[in-house]
């Protein structure tokens, strides 16, 4: 019969840096939560994340006793500036589809298990984070993310993973509080820049960047696209100002070659021209929540952090753009990146587009002359 110390001698034997056992008991709390917010969250279940029947282990192993939560610190290496000033950094080294590191490790921890008699399975709609906060490994922020009281200096950059399994183990003590310093005048909820934070852990996720950037419908509001700032991608900004992650950020860390040998596939002009094949072979295996029939939602985001960098040198790529996209938004996020970078050259590139038909872009174009004048 293996034991609890066969198992947390396993986990870190297969690079995980810590791990903790709670019991496989449902979540209700967690559930009351998304029933109460239903309209929040009703957007998960419409694209199959099924969050509500995570909140009952047993749904996802009839036979359920234990939930082992192993904790994996995703920024241990550091990131090109170029990527992860657009990117969220829990995106850039995401193996769900290429399965070349983490997913190996999840895999060879299972077998582990299996040869020993356990049954297991990694759901991806339980709730992770409450599941380690039962498991004793951390608290929550104010900010809705994990911090760990173990890894990463005490930073939330770290992906807890549940592993249900049908064997029974003494459970650790539950840390379900927040544990945010007094002294932390809500930061993070003064600096998201779209107001998604609500405060005491609560977030509205339909007005995260995170969320905007991979599942936002139609073209982006006007007043949110500058608060949307550089990022294409997800958003790291309530993580960076949070003082409970400055230790780690002071911290000087070896590049992630994998990462930086990628990183010029997403080079934003590459982003804003690319075709089917492009996107399929260097875009999606790593950053897989939008499809192709999507590809207009990611030249959109990349048009308008363009607008926002503010750098002439992308007024040619965004005229391109204009000219080759037949997707109305696209078009009309290139008009208004053109007009955010303003002066001469963006007022003559602007006054070549003016035989327009969708009433969507006119205006756009409206718009960004008046500024540029
Ligand atoms: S990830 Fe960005 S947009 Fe989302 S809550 Fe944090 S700061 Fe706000
Ligand atoms: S910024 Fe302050 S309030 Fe927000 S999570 Fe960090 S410590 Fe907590």
């Amino acid at each position: 019969m293996i034991t609890k110390s066969d198992i947390i001698k396993a986990a870190y034997a297969h690079g995980f840096e810590d791990v903790g056992f709670t019991t496989a008991d449902p979540f209700p709390e967690h559930k009351q939560l998304l029933l109460d917010r239903r309209e929040a969250y009703e957007w998960a279940e419409s694209v199959g994340l099924e969050l509500l029947s995570g909140t009952d282990p047993k749904t996802i192993l009839p036979n359920a006793k234990t939930i082992i939560v192993l904790m994996e610190v995703y920024f241990r290496k550091s990131y090109p500036r170029s990527i992860e000033g657009h990117f969220g950094r829990c995106y850039l080294d995401d193996d769900r589809v290429t399965r070349d590191g983490l997913s190996r490790r999840i895999k060879a921890f299972r077998s582990f298990l299996r040869d020993n008699g356990v049954d297991s399975k990694v759901p991806f709609n339980l709730p992770h984070r409450v599941a380690a906060a039962r498991a004793g490994m951390g608290t929550f922020g104010k900010n809705c993310l994990f911090y760990s009281n173990k890894v990463a200096r005490g930073g939330s950059w770290i992906l807890p993973i549940a592993v249900v399994i049908d064997e029974a183990f003494e459970p650790c003590v539950p840390t379900m509080e927040i544990g945010c310093p007094d002294w932390c005048r809500n930061t993070c909820i003064a600096a998201c820049p779209t107001g998604a934070l609500m405060g005491n852990s609560r977030i509205d996720p339909r007005k995260c960047i995170s969320y905007l950037t991979y599942f936002g419908e139609g073209i982006t509001p006007l007043e949110l696209r500058e608060p949307m700032g550089m990022f294409v991608y997800g958003c790291d900004r309530c993580q960076n100002v949070c003082p409970r992650n400055q230790p780690w950020l002071a911290n000087q860390l070896p590049i992630n070659e994998k990462v930086a040998a990628k990183a010029g596939y997403f080079e934003l002009s590459r982003l804003l021209h690319m075709d089917r094949e492009y996107f399929e072979t260097h875009i999606w295996p790593h950053m897989f929540y939008m499809s192709f029939k999507d590809i207009w939602r990611w030249k959109m985001n990349v048009a308008r952090v363009m607008g926002n960098s503010r750098d002439k040198k992308y007024i040619a790529d965004l005229v391109r753009a204009f000219k080759e996209n037949p997707d109305e938004r696209v078009r009309a996020m290139a008009v208004w990146a053109i007009g955010h970078i303003g002066g001469p050259e963006a007022l003559t590139a602007l006054k070549e587009l003016m035989d327009e038909t969708s009433d969507l872009v006119k205006e756009e174009i409206r718009r960004a002359k008046e500024i540029c004048l």
